[in-house]
């Protein structure tokens, strides 16, 4: 009677042609999930089988299983020889002592020498006979006993799908450099483009020594969180303090944010070529604040060529929450340490401010030598070396 944990995949079946690649890639993936504790990943037709854990860990099992992109649903079961009495053996074990219930076959083994509606009354019949606190409820079971008698003369014996996470693999559309900062949106941000298959590598902005070392931590932390989920290898931190002291310097005070962030992007451009990414991603949702207006958002695109995404450009913040509780990121979001922007944050930022006062402004600083001053300060903190991350 050997427990496993049935594993079946989502999107990637709509694939045709790359299919073989999106197997290989989500392969990968639940293997890198499971690194660390003991398993064998096996795929069978249209699904995977995870076999030989140590059965005192299936909930650590079914928690790496469940954070993998391309996971549709996943059953904790039993894999036996396809025989009657071995398959009721096992149905025992799932079926609960009473309640209603109902028993369902699916059979890809056509040679099997019952139907599938003759091992559903056999079984069921059978735990009927045993369990007299049991009913049969056809349409509105409490509990279900799932039979999938396979092609090669075992049969899967399940009581339950649990929802996977959906999505497609990480890895299988490119990568992105996500601007992370120590708040809620960033990290929901990057959870969602690794959702649609995009590997997520991760840049943030200090300005040490007016932000302090446990903000860095923090984010860090965040980027270890995103990571189970996004492939990212690395954290890469740039230093803008001193083109926050030269904006606070020399341009006018309503700007900070406006050419601050005109900064954050032409760096984070950089960056992206540096480590082949194909595009930016960031945290911005429409109107949230000052700088997230299409002005402030055109602003900061108009100094970039790459595409950047903005998955959450249309979401409420109470949506962006419930994300960040669900990924685990949110407790860590709202630790109260202080993100480079909050330095030298001016009383009135510009809402709506025009291109021309911007360059105007802008013409004042020294653009081209504070960005290579800044590349200057990039430091790359490796993440995802501890174990089962993904
Ligand atoms: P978040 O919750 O992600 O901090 P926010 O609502 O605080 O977002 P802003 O501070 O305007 O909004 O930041 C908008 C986006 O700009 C962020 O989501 C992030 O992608 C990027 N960003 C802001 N500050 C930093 C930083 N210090 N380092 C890297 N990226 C940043
Ligand atoms: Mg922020």
């Amino acid at each position: 009677m050997e427990k496993v944990v049935i594993i079946r995949y989502a999107e990637i079946h709509l694939k045709g042609k790359n299919r073989g690649f999106f197997e290989r890639v989500f392969t990968v993936n639940l293997e890198r999930a499971m690194r660390g504790l003991r398993h064998e990943l096996r795929r069978t037709s249209g699904r995977y089988l995870v076999e030989n854990f140590d059965a005192e860990r299936i909930d650590e099992v079914c928690d790496r299983i469940s954070r993998v992109f391309g996971v549709h649903s996943y059953s904790v079961g039993y894999k036996v020889q396809s025989g009657l009495d071995e398959i009721y053996a096992v149905a025992k074990e799932v079926c609960p002592a009473e309640g209603t219930f109902k028993v369902e076959t699916h059979r890809a083994d056509k040679k099997f020498p019952m139907t599938s509606m003759e091992i559903n009354a056999a079984i069921g019949g059978r735990l009927l006979s045993e369990r007299a606190g049991l009913k049969v409820d056809v349409h509105r079971p409490n509990a279900y006993v799932y039979i999938d008698v396979r092609e090669n003369g075992t049969a899967l014996v399940f009581g339950e799908f649990m929802k996977g996470p959906g999505g497609m693999p990480v890895g299988t559309a490119g990568k992105g450099l996500l601007l992370i900062s120590g708040g809620i949106d960033s990290p929901v941000a990057g959870y969602l483009m690794a959702k649609r298959g995009m590997t997520v590598e991760c840049l943030h902005f200090h300005s040490y020594p007016y932000t302090n070392e446990q903000a860095k931590e923090k984010v860090v932390e965040l980027t270890k969180i995103l990571s189970r989920y996004s492939g990212t290898a690395a954290l890469r931190t740039v230093s803008v303090t001193h083109i926050q002291e030269e904006i606070h310097k020399r341009c006018a005070e309503d700007l900070m944010i406006t050419l601050l962030r005109r900064f954050m992007y032409r760096i984070a451009e950089r960056v992206a070529k540096k480590i082949g990414g194909g595009c930016l991603i960031t945290g911005e949702s429409l109107g949230q604040v000052a700088s997230q207006t299409i002005e402030g958002i055109t602003s900061s695109n108009s100094v970039v060529t790459l595409p950047v995404l903005r998955p959450l450009i249309g979401f409420d913040k109470e949506e962006i929450i419930t994300r960040s509780v669900a990924m685990g990121a949110y407790e860590t979001s709202v630790l109260p340490f202080e993100d480079c922007c909050t330095v030298f944050l001016p009383e009135f930022p510009a809402i709506k401010p025009k291109m021309s006062y911007i360059l105007e402004e802008e013409s004042k600083l020294d653009v081209e030598g504070l960005l290579e001053e800044a590349m200057g300060t990039m430091k790359v903190i490796r993440i995802g070396e501890e174990k089962g991350t993904y």
